[in-house]
C-alpha cells in the first residue's frame, strides 16, 4: 500500500513572515503522517526557520532545487548536504520551470538525484511534456525518455523510495488540469517505465504524483485513480486553508 503524498510547491513566493504564518496555521492541523505525507516546498531562504517552526510536527519540508556537489566554488547554488543538515527530507528536481528557464538537462537532474540520496533525502523527480508533444501524441515516449535518462545508475532501493511527479507543462499554473483518466494513464506510463527498468516490485512501491492545476475541488478525482499516489501543487498550496483542504480530501 503506497502512502499518499501531497507536496506544495510555493515556487518563488512569500516573505519569511508569510512563510512562518503559514507554518503556524497548518502545523497542528495536518492529518497524521501515518495517513498522508504533507510536504511544503519552500524557497531555500526559508528552509532553516521553517525547519525550526515545524520541528516535531507532521509537516515535512522540501527544497525546490539543489546543486549536485556538496561544497565548492559554485556561487549562488545550494548544497544538498547543507539542506539535509537542516532536517529537510525532500528535494524537488527537474521541475519544468527549471528545465525551461534554467536549462537543466536530464543528466543534471540525474546527478542531483544521486546527490540527494547520498545526503539521506528523497527526490521528488518531475517529468512532463509540452502542449506540442501532447498534441502530437508523443507523451508516452517523451515521459519514458525523461524517466530512463533521469534514473541512470540509481539503485532499485533508491527508486522504490523516491517520488515521481508527472506534470504536463500545459497544465501547470494554467487552470487547465489534465483529465483524471489522462493523468492516470500517464502516471501508468511512468510506472511501467520503472517496471521495465527495475522490475515489478520497485514499480509497485514508487510513489507517483500528478501535478497541474490541482485544487481542493478536483484532487479527489485524481486520488481515486490507481496510478496516482499524490499531488504536487503550486497555486493551491499557497494559502494554508487550501493546503489543509487538499490534505483533508485525501486522508
Ligand atoms: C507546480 O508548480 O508544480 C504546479 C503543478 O503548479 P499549479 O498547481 O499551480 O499548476
Amino acid at each position: 500500500m503506497r502512502k499518499p503524498i501531497i507536496a506544495g510547491n510555493w515556487k518563488m513566493n512569500k516573505t519569511l513572515a508569510e512563510a512562518q504564518s503559514f507554518a503556524e496555521a497548518v502545523k497542528g492541523n495536518v492529518p497524521s503522517n501515518d495517513v498522508v505525507d504533507a510536504v511544503i516546498g519552500s524557497p531555500a531562504l526559508f528552509l532553516a526557520p521553517l525547519a525550526s517552526n515545524l520541528e516535531g510536527t507532521d509537516v515535512k519540508l522540501a527544497a525546490q532545487n539543489c546543486y549536485f556537489e556538496n561544497a565548492g566554488a559554485f556561487t549562488g547554488e545550494n548544497s544538498p548536504a547543507a539542506i539535509a543538515d537542516l532536517g529537510v527530507q525532500y528535494v524537488i528536481i527537474g521541475h519544468s520551470e527549471r528545465r525551461e528557464y534554467f536549462h537543466e538537462t536530464d543528466e543534471d537532474i540525474n546527478k542531483k538525484a544521486k546527490a540527494i540520496f547520498a545526503n539521506g533525502m528523497t527526490p521528488i523527480f518531475c517529468c512532463g511534456e509540452s502542449l506540442e508533444t501532447y498534441e502530437a501524441g508523443q507523451t508516452a515516449e517523451w515521459i519514458e525518455g525523461q524517466i530512463t535518462n533521469g534514473l541512470v545508475d540509481l539503485t532499485a532501493e533508491q527508486v522504490s523510495s523516491m517520488v515521481i511527479a508527472y506534470e504536463p507543462i500545459w497544465a501547470i499554473g494554467t487552470g487547465k488540469s489534465a483529465d483524471a483518466n489522462i493523468a492516470d494513464e500517464i502516471c501508468g506510463v511512468v510506472r511501467s517505465t520503472v517496471e521495465k527498468l527495475y522490475g515489478s516490485d520497485v514499480a509497485s512501491k514508487v510513489r507517483i504524483q500528478y501535478g497541474g492545476s490541482v485544487k481542493p475541488e478536483n484532487i479527489a478525482e485524481y486520488m481515486a485513480k490507481e496510478n496516482v499516489d499524490g499531488a504536487l501543487v503550486g497555486g493551491a498550496s499557497l494559502e494554508a486553508e487550501s493546503f489543509l483542504a487538499l490534505l483533508e480530501a485525501v486522508k
